[in-house]
């Protein structure tokens, strides 16, 4: 029997980050996983779907391409090469990944641990005994009662990550940030794509002129959605499936994709034998990510904060950094920067103006249209970039929906995270022609010296 300061269980996002900066700090460290080091962002996630989106845009800028003065074709889509330059992405990062363990001296374990004790985990018969343990077991994708998934016609984002073949329609139940990202991809390599969701907008979570914004552009794209309604039943057929809703609506589609949300991965684990607060599955931790029992410790997915892999990194990071010594500041979840990826992009930072006023802020709002940005005229693409402030105060939020706002949440959670006012913001002179002239001019025109701004 072994012994370490840190036993890992998981080495998705959150263990591995985890294990590699408590190494980093001198401590002694295994790191257990039962299927590939990287997790599902690496292998099932964040990795895949933007290779795949990547091959969407692609795909968009072939049939586009006359809009640019560029005379080619598009064909088809080639599924086995879209695959293989997907797999090559992650083969390459999972390699690194494997490198980095490797050199940084930390004991890796393969094989299914579980819990058997309050400092020990059990693989393959060998206890792993431990100072600290950090549970990173992850989540699985959830589907509702009485729809079975098969892998074939009722997939979820697992199976959709390795289709050999373009379905002609699909029906993408769940408009959160999976669902659209698949809706996107899918429309891209040629399929006819509807998305179902229950709420009365896609990406709920995002603030509502997010929504409102990727809606306008889905509709321009011929992605159908049917909103605020809710699943009935599939049943399969020689060609699909029948979907039916319970507004009465159905639909007969060659593929369905569930994508109605990830639960813990935490069953038959051992964690409840050992008396750890949990609810519905998720183990509940302080804001070190300590669990009910000293020196047990839970990070990622596995928990109920935002379920991102960059958030899985700063839980495990910050749970090596607290058992080192320290000190870490908490996370402030506000100041996790969110991406959708789809065509077009929304991504934000900071609270919504629901939220916000919730929260009781007295609260200003500015709305830069991408349409005066030229960078975003050459790209051809539209959205805005939405600030919510404090009154006289700082930015509180920052909401923006175009292609590759992504790589404009850098300076947003900056701005967030430091407190900005707009004012402080203004006087930053930003590069021209880029899309993040759009934040200059948002901060400039809040702070009431617009430039390219009308009205
Ligand atoms: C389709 C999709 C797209 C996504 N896109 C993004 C994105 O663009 N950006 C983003 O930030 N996030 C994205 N995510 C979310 C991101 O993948 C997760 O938030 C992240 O992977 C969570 O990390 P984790 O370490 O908590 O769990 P995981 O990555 O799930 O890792 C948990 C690990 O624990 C292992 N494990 C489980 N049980 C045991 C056991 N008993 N013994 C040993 N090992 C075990 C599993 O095999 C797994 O490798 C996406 C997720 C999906 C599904």
């Amino acid at each position: 029997m072994a012994n370490f300061d840190l036993v890992i269980l998981g080495g998705g996002s959150g263990g591995y980050a985890c294990a590699l900066r408590a190494a980093q700090l001198g401590l002694q460290v295994v790191l257990i996983e039962k299927d590939k080091l990287g997790g599902t962002c690496l292998h099932r996630g964040c990795i895949p779907t933007k290779a795949l989106l990547h091959a969407g845009e692609v795909a968009d800028s072939a049939r586009h391409s006359s809009e640019f003065g560029v005379k080619a074709e598009f064909h088809s889509m080639d599924m086995v090469a879209v695959n293989a330059y997907k797999d090559g992405v992650i083969s390459k990062l999972h390699k690194g990944l494997q490198g980095l363990v490797k050199s940084r001296n930390i004991t890796y374990v393969e094989g299914s641990g579980k819990l058997v004790s309050r400092d020990t985990v059990e693989v393959n018969g060998q206890r792993y005994t431990g100072k600290n343990v950090v549970l990173a077991t992850g989540s699985y994708a959830k589907s509702l009662p009485g729809l079975e998934v098969d892998g074939k016609t009722i997939v979820t984002s697992d199976h959709a990550m390795h289709m050999t073949h373009v379905p002609k329609s699909v029906i993408v139940l769940g408009g959160g940030v999976i669902g659209c990202e698949f809706a996107s991809v899918w429309k891209s390599f040629g399929a006819e794509v509807t998305i179902i969701e229950a709420l009365p907008h896609l990406v709920a979570l995002e603030d509502e002129s997010s929504s409102k914004q990727l809606e306008r552009a889905f509709r321009k794209r011929g992605i159908n959605f049917e909103l605020g309604t809710r699943f009935k039943s599939a049943t399969k057929n020689a060609n699909g499936v029948t979907v039916t809703l319970e507004d009465g609506k159905s639909f007969d589609v060659e593929l369905l994709l569930v994508a109605v949300g990830r639960g813990p991965v935490s069953e038959g684990l051992g964690y409840e034998e050992q008396g750890i607060k949990m609810d519905r599955g998720y183990i509940l931790v302080d804001e070190k990510c300590r669990t009910n029992i000293p020196g047990i410790w839970a990070v990622g997915d596995l928990i109920p904060t935002l379920q991102l892999a960059h958030v899985g990194f700063g839980e495990g990071i910050l749970v090596a950094e607290e058992i080192a010594g320290l000190n870490p500041r908490p996370i402030n979840y506000d100041g996790v920067p969110r991406v959708t990826y789809s065509e077009p992009e929304v991504a934000s930072v900071g609270l919504t103006t629901a939220a916000a006023k919730a929260k009781g802020h007295e609260v200003v709002e500015l709305n830069y249209d991408l349409a005066g940005n030229g960078k975003a005229q050459i790209l051809k693409t539209a959205g805005s970039i939405k600030l919510v402030a404090e009154k006289n105060g700082p930015v509180l939020g920052i909401h923006m929906v175009g292609s590759r706002v992504g790589e404009l949440l850098a300076e947003a959670q900056l701005i967030f995270n430091w407190q900005a006012e707009a004012s402080d913001v203004a006087p930053l002179i930003h590069a021209h022609p880029t899309l993040s002239e759009a934040m200059g001019e948002a901060h400039l025109a809040l702070a009431g010296k617009p430039l390219h701004a009308h009205g």
